[in-house]
């Protein structure tokens, strides 16, 4: 049976981390998932990411319950279920950090700070919280969907990013070292490109871990970036897939087809998901969600335009023409056969599947595609049987075509 050994270690680490959030010992930023969390962690903060407790509530289901609650004191039911979810998590006290870590509740911050390179929905999701806990808020507002990444706009997202600084020391009362900065960005780089080489061993012709597998794994690239715990992490995590991959042990007998996911997990189903594409013998081995903490621009000899461009030129933040030639160079690198398009009912950031873009995507790259519709973690958005229907018929069709048979992958 296909299991990661590492995730004994997995679940330590993440235990000590949500603990050391409670322990007082230092003062928190709370920041978005791909913000600069370097910069916050080298002011001398420790970090706390609601979007990693709103994919928790997701996984754990306890959205469903909770998503009503924001949506009495006025936030719609169809934006950001991470955010209505955290919102009525707040409301009715209730996290399952208290049951998984023996927290009190979500750690009250010092310092609230959010990037909309991802989505303006975190500016309120965070206000809302600013307000609550009167404390201050500082947001990053990079150029959005960018085909190219020009000097210039870099440079706009250098100067935000060093107006954080007053704002952190002020707080801290620690005084701003560059030194220490270099080093987070050092940690954090390395951390990222062995997070890469684990995402790239799914390339091998027995890939040892999956999309699935690598929404848990990637917890401490979101949470422990920039420190040695997640580089010692990734480099156990990698030597234990290199040596599956040695074997020939991957997490498929066969692989009768290899599959792309494109969009945001279906939290509360990723087991049943798993398991599906599984049992179809189709390895879903690569996605975007996954691949979105890859920064491999960071550079420590210069940090701050390294993370600038680094957080401004994620997938999220490009235009179309650069998500598609980012899509077509990951099919060629991972052996794609087919790609399927979650598309999210209440994160239109993070769905590329509702203007058009599978068709002009399958007419340059002919990997054929599959849309369907769910959502993070609202799970009224997803209808089960019939997207079980899809996917079966789809990864079948997939299965017997002539052009997957025929098709000479490139895999590295
Ligand atoms: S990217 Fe989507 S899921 Fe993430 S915070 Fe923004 S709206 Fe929510």
């Amino acid at each position: 049976m296909h299991k990661i050994e590492s995730t004994a270690t997995l679940k330590a680490i993440m235990g000590e981390y949500f603990r050391s959030l409670g322990s007082g010992a230092k003062k928190i930023a709370w920041c978005t998932s791909v913000g600069p969390a370097e910069l916050l962690r080298a002011a001398g903060f420790e970090v706390y990411f609601p979007e990693n407790h709103g994919a928790l509530l997701g996984a754990t289901r306890a959205a469903m319950d909770h998503i009503p609650e924001a949506v009495k004191c006025g936030y719609s039911g169809h934006v950001c279920s991470y955010t209505t979810s955290d919102i009525g998590a707040y409301l009715r006290k209730e996290t399952p950090l208290q049951d998984h870590y023996g927290l009190q509740g979500i750690p009250k911050p010092d310092l609230i700070v959010y990037n909309t390179n991802q989505c303006r929905e975190v500016q309120d999701w965070f206000g809302f919280f600013a307000r609550e806990f009167k404390c201050p808020i500082a947001g990053v507002h990079p150029p959005r969907h960018l085909e190219e990444v020009t000097d210039a706009e870099v440079a706009l997202v250098v100067k935000q990013f060093k107006d954080l600084v007053p704002i952190c020391t002020a707080i801290t009362g620690q005084a701003w070292d560059e030194d220490r900065f270099k080093e987070v960005v050092k940690l954090s780089k390395e951390a990222t490109l062995l997070w890469q080489r684990v995402l790239k061993t799914a390339a091998s012709d027995t890939p040892p871990i999956s999309f699935f597998d690598g929404t848990i794994h990637m917890g401490p690239i979101v949470v422990l970036r920039g420190t040695e715990v997640a580089k010692a992490y990734y480099a156990q995590l990698l030597q234990e897939l290199e040596g599956k991959i040695a074997q020939g042990q991957g997490f498929l007998p066969k692989v009768r087809s290899r599959i792309f996911w494109e969009g945001m997990p279906i939290w509360g189903k990723i087991r049943m998901l798993s398991d599906l594409f599984a049992e179809n013998g189709a390895a879903v081995v690569a996605s975007t969600y996954c691949s979105s903490w890859v920064f491999d621009q960071f550079d420590e000899a210069d940090p701050w335009t390294s993370t600038a461009r680094a957080y401004t030129g994620i997938f999220i933040n490009r235009g179309e023409g650069a998500k598609m030639k980012m899509l077509a160079e990951w099919f060629g690198e991972y052996g794609i056969d087919g790609i399927v398009y979650h598309d999210s009912k209440t994160c239109f950031n993070n769905s590329n599947a509702k203007m058009g873009m599978p068709e002009r995507l399958k007419a340059i790259t002919g990997v054929p595609s599959l849309i369907i519709e769910g959502d993070l973690c609202d799970l009224r958005f997803f209808s089960e049987g019939q997207s079980i229907t899809k996917i079966e018929t789809f990864l079948e069709q997939l299965a017997e075509s002539p052009a997957v048979h025929s098709r000479k992958r490139t895999v590295q």
